[in-house]
């Protein structure tokens, strides 16, 4: 995995190869703000949903369902959970949020350090793929789709 040179940019190393497929996999992801948050090696897009909340789900360890998802996330990160109810149970969520403007982008269940547990979630909406333009899926659920997640 390349390294993540500075909180602002990521840089190409030109002086380490990259293996081809590593290098072409690779997708950065940036906060409504412009702020660099994830580098991952495969597309949100691709990534299988939560159906309460619709949040993307990254695998951080390999089980039965799979392998782990290869990712660096560079966020903020919240000490105390927060207690969000789910069909009368409630869920404990440690919160991911950006370094620069604090929008909360993701959580996970589990305390710190981040991947401590076996799935991490972004949040919807949260994230975009091209620095400085709202994420295509901001207004999702706001009109008839026909999602084949
Ligand atoms: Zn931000």
């Amino acid at each position: 995995m390349p390294k993540v040179v500075s909180r602002s940019a990521v840089s190409s190393s030109t002086d380490a190869k990259p293996t081809a497929s590593a290098a072409a996999a690779l997708r950065v992801y940036y906060c409504i703000c412009g702020e660099f948050i994830l580098v991952i090696e495969k597309s949100l897009a691709a990534l299988p949903r939560r159906r309460t909340d619709g949040a993307y789900i990254i695998r951080c360890r390999e089980n039965e369902t799979g392998k782990a998802v290869i990712f660096k996330l560079n966020a903020s990160t919240s000490v105390a959970p927060v207690l969000v109810e789910r069909s009368g149970a409630y869920e404990r969520q440690y919160g991911f949020s950006c370094p620069r403007c604090n929008l909360l982008v993701g959580y996970q269940y589990t305390p710190l350090p981040v991947k401590s547990g076996p799935y991490l979630y972004i949040l919807k909406g949260a994230l975009t793929h091209a620095q400085g333009q709202v994420p295509k899926d901001a207004f999702e659920g706001l009109e008839e789709s026909n999602d084949t997640a």
